[in-house]
C-alpha cells in the first residue's frame, strides 16, 4: 500500500477510535463507577465453579437451547460474534499497517491455523447473515409473547447484518484482486462466501480495482458500525453483550435456596432495599444484563395467573431505576474519592447521605408493592434466564424494605407475623400442642431417646395441621417399618423461620433458626428428616449461615433410599378409587423447594413407579419446568386478590394428563391442590404426598 494513502488510514482510524472508543469508556466508566458505588458482596471464591458455569451457559448456550429453535439461533448469532471479534481485531489493525487490507493477526495468516480461521470465519459469517434475517423476520412476523416489539432490536439487527455484508464486500473486492492477478490466497480458496462475493463483483462488470473501491467504504461502514454498535451497547438491553461474561461468572455459587442473611442485624440502622444502590453490585449488575427476552416469565405462575408481577419488568423497573439515580449514586457514595483514597492507602469518610431520606423516583413505587408481595419464590424465572439473573433476592430485599422499615404488609401477613411470633407456629396454635399429632403414634421425643440416630423434624404444618399430619403419620410408619431409630423434638421444636424469612422478616428468621439450632445442638443432632420442603431447604442450605451444620433428607429421598436398601417393599396396590380398573395413574406434582432449589425430581417418582399397580403419567410442565401449587414465599399465608387462582391453574394441567392420584411432597402443596380440585369441581382426583402413598402399598 502506498504511504500517503497508509498514513491517512491511519489517522482516519486514529480519529474514529479516539471517538468511538473515547466515548465507550466513558459510558463503561460511568456503569462501573455505579456498580463499586453499590452494597458490597464478596463474589471471589469457588472460581472453578465459576469458570464451568462461564463455560457451559456462556459459550455452550445451555439456557437458550430449553426453546430449540430461537436457541440455535442465538448460539449461531453468539458462536459467530466469538469468532468474528478476531476479524474486528484485524479490521482495525489493518489500518496501520503496511500490508493494508492483505494484514492478518499473527499466526492467522498464511498456515493450517489460518485457513482453518478463514473458512470458520467464512462460513460463520454467512450464518450469522442468515440468522440475523430469520430473527428481523420472527420479530416481525410471528414473534414470541415474551418479547416486547422492540425498534432497539430490530437496529441491533440491522447493525449486525452490515458488518457481515460490509464484510464480505471487503473480502470479495481483495480476493477479486487476487483471482485477476491469477493468485488466489490460501484465505481466498478457503472463503466460499468471500469467493462467491468476488464472483458477483466480476458479473456485475466491476474490474478488481472499482470493486475495492467499494470495498473501501464497506471496510469503513464496518468500522464505523462496529464502533455505533459498541456505543449502543451500555445504553441498551444488548449491554449483555459485554455484560454476559461477568455475569455468569460472579453468579450465585451458594445454594440456591439460601437466602444472603443481614450480617449483624442488631447493628444495622437500615433493612432492607429501598434506594436502588442498597442491592448489592452484583444484583445491579444481573439490572445491566437483562435482555428483556422474556423468558423468566414463560413460567412464572404470578404472571401466569393475571397478577401484577412480571419477573421481566421487575428487573426493566428496577434499571429504568437506576438510570434515574446512576450520576447522584457516583457523587453521593463518593466512589471515585474512595477509590483514590484506597490506592492511597488512606481511610474514606462514609457516604453522608441519609439513608431514611427517599429519593425520587422511589424504587418501591416505581416496581409496586403489590408486585413484590405476588411473588411466590417458585424460581422459575431464575431457572429459566439465560444470564443466572436471580429474582427471588431481589423481591425479599424489598420485602425487608417494607416489612422491617415500613411495617408495610397485609393484615394477614401481620397475624402471621405475631403468630409466628409468639407461638412459633403461623396459625397462633398452642405451643404445647406441637406433639399432639403424635400421641397414639408411640413416638419418642428427643428428651426421651436422647440417642436417636434421626430427628423426624415435623414442621408447623405437619404437627398443627389435620390433613398434613396424616403425612407424618405416615413417615412414622415408613420409619419404623425400615427399623430406623428417630424421634421428634415435640413442643421443643419451632418453626424453621421459612416464612418470616421469605415475608421478609429477617429479624424474627434468624431468632426462630438460632432456638432450633440451639435446641438440636444441644441434643447434639446429627441426621435431620425432614417432610415440608421448605424446612428441608431451610435447615439444611440456611441453617449453616448460622451454624447449624446437620445432614438434612427429604422424605422423599429417604424412603427410595429404603426402598433401594431393601429395607422396606411395597407390596399392595393402591387402596383408592381408580378410573382405571387395571392401573392407577399418578402424576406426581414437583415441589418447588424440593425440586428447582434442591434438585430432588427422580426419588419421588422412583418411589411411586415401585408401587405396584401405579403408572406414573408426567404433567407438561414438571420438573425443572414444573409450576408452582402457589403457596411459596408465605404466599399461602395471604389472600389471593388479583387475577384467578395459581393452584387452579396448576389443578388445569394436572388434568390434562387425567390422573387418579396426584401425588405430592409438601404439605403446602397438597393443601394448595386439594383446595383447587374443591373449587373446580374435580373432587375424584385424590391429593396424596408420597409417603402416603407407599404407607398405604406396604
Ligand atoms: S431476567 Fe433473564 S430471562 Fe428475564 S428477561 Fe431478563 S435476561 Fe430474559
Ligand atoms: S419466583 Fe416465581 S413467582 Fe416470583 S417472579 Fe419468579 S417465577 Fe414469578
Amino acid at each position: 500500500m502506498e504511504t500517503n494513502a497508509m498514513t491517512g488510514m491511519a489517522i482516519g482510524m486514529i480519529v474514529l477510535l479516539t471517538v468511538g472508543l473515547g466515548i465507550f469508556t466513558t459510558l463503561l466508566t460511568q456503569k462501573t463507577l455505579v456498580l463499586l458505588g453499590a452494597t458490597p458482596d464478596d463474589r471471589f471464591s469457588n472460581f472453578r465453579e465459576r469458570i464451568d458455569r462461564v463455560i457451559v451457559y456462556m459459550f455452550g448456550q445451555k439456557r437458550m437451547f430449553k426453546e430449540p429453535k430461537s436457541g440455535l439461533m442465538h448460539a449461531i448469532l453468539f458462536w459467530g460474534f466469538c469468532v468474528i471479534s478476531l476479524r474486528t481485531i484485524t479490521l482495525f489493525a489493518m489500518a496501520f499497517s503496511s500490508q493494508g487490507f492483505e494484514y492478518h493477526l499473527p499466526g492467522l495468516g498464511e498456515g493450517a491455523l489460518g485457513n482453518m480461521y478463514a473458512l470458520t470465519k467464512d462460513i460463520l459469517a454467512f450464518l450469522v447473515l442468515l440468522m440475523v434475517i430469520g430473527a428481523a423476520i420472527r420479530r416481525m412476523s410471528y414473534r414470541p409473547d415474551r418479547l416486547t416489539p422492540s425498534g432497539e432490536a430490530i437496529l441491533i439487527l440491522v447493525f449486525i447484518g452490515i458488518l457481515m455484508l460490509t464484510d464480505f464486500l471487503l473480502d470479495g473486492a481483495r480476493f477479486l484482486g487476487q483471482m485477476e492477478a491469477g493468485a488466489l490466497s490460501a484465505e481466498g480458496q478457503m472463503s466460499p462466501v468471500g469467493r462467491t462475493f468476488a464472483n458477483i463483483y466480476a458479473a456485475l462488470g466491476y474490474s478488481a480495482a472499482e470493486a475495492m473501491s467499494v470495498g473501501k467504504v464497506a471496510y469503513w461502514i464496518h468500522c464505523a458500525v462496529i464502533l455505533a454498535f459498541l456505543n449502543l451497547l451500555p445504553k441498551s438491553k444488548h449491554f449483555h453483550v459485554i455484560t454476559v461474561f461477568f455475569n455468569i461468572l460472579f453468579s450465585k455459587t451458594e445454594p440456591a435456596g439460601a437466602i444472603r442473611p443481614i450480617e449483624n442485624l442488631e447493628e444495622q440502622e437500615t433493612f432492607g432495599v429501598s434506594k436502588v444502590e442498597q442491592f448489592s453490585w452484583k444484583q445491579l449488575l444481573d439490572v445491566y444484563s437483562c435482555t428483556e427476552c422474556g423468558r423468566c416469565e414463560v413460567n412464572c405462575p404470578a404472571w401466569h395467573t393475571g397478577k401484577p408481577l412480571s419477573p421481566k419488568v421487575l428487573i426493566k423497573d428496577i434499571l429504568e431505576n437506576l438510570h434515574h439515580h446512576e450520576k447522584r449514586i457516583i457523587s453521593e457514595q463518593n466512589v471515585v474519592g474512595t477509590l483514590v483514597n484506597r490506592i492511597r492507602g488512606q481511610e474514606t469518610e462514609p457516604p453522608t447521605a441519609d439513608p431514611f431520606t427517599p429519593v425520587e423516583p422511589d424504587l418501591i413505587s416505581q416496581v409496586n408493592e403489590d408486585v413484590i408481595w405476588s411473588c411466590t419464590t417458585c424460581r422459575s424465572c431464575e431457572e429459566n434466564c439465560p444470564l443466572l439473573i436471580t429474582h427471588v433476592d431481589k423481591i425479599i430485599d424489598m420485602r425487608r424494605h417494607l416489612v422491617l422499615m415500613e411495617s408495610s404488609f397485609s393484615k394477614e401477613v401481620g397475624q402471621a407475623l405475631r403468630n409466628l411470633e409468639q407461638k412459633s407456629n403461623p396459625w397462633g396454635l398452642p405451643i404445647a400442642d406441637r406433639g399432639n399429632w403424635a400421641t397414639d403414634l408411640d413416638v419418642p421425643t428427643l428428651s426421651e431417646n436422647p440417642d436417636a440416630e434421626y430427628l423426624f423434624f415435623v414442621g408447623c404444618a405437619g404437627c398443627y395441621d389435620e390433613r398434613s399430619s396424616r403425612v407424618s403419620a405416615a413417615v412414622v410408619r415408613i420409619l419404623k417399618e425400615a427399623g430406623i431409630d428417630f424421634a421428634i423434638l415435640g413442643k421443643e421444636e419451632g418453626c424453621t423461620g421459612d416464612p418470616a424469612r421469605r415475608i421478609g422478616n429477617e429479624y424474627l428468621y434468624q431468632l426462630q433458626a438460632q432456638q432450633n439450632i440451639d435446641t438440636m445442638q444441644g441434643y447434639n443432632v446429627k441426621k435431620v428428616i425432614t417432610t415440608c420442603p421448605h424446612c428441608f431447604n431451610t435447615i439444611k442450605n440456611e441453617y449453616p449461615q448460622l451454624g447449624g451444620d446437620f445432614e438434612v433428607e427429604h422424605h422423599t429421598d429417604m424412603v427410595f433410599r429404603f426402598l433401594d436398601e431393601g429395607r422396606i417393599t411395597p407390596t399392595q396396590e393402591l387402596d383408592l378409587p381408580s378410573r382405571n380398573s387395571e392401573e392407577t395413574r399418578v402424576t406426581y406434582h414437583d415441589s418447588c423447594y424440593l425440586g428447582r432449589y434442591n434438585e430432588v425430581y427422580d426419588s419421588p417418582r422412583d418411589t411411586l413407579k415401585a408401587i405396584p399397580g401405579t403408572n406414573v403419567v408426567e404433567m407438561e410442565q414438571s420438573r425443572e419446568n414444573g409450576f408452582c401449587c402457589g403457596a411459596g414465599g408465605a404466599r399461602w399465608l395471604m389472600e389471593e386478590h388479583m387475577g384467578t387462582r395459581v393452584n387452579q391453574e396448576r389443578v388445569r394441567q394436572a388434568m390434562e394428563v387425567k390422573p387418579d392420584v396426584i401425588a405430592t411432597a409438601c404439605p403446602y402443596c397438597t393443601m394448595m391442590l386439594e383446595d383447587g380440585l374443591n373449587e373446580t369441581g374435580e373432587d375424584q382426583v385424590v391429593v396424596a404426598d408420597v409417603a402416603e402413598l407407599v404407607a398405604n402399598s406396604l
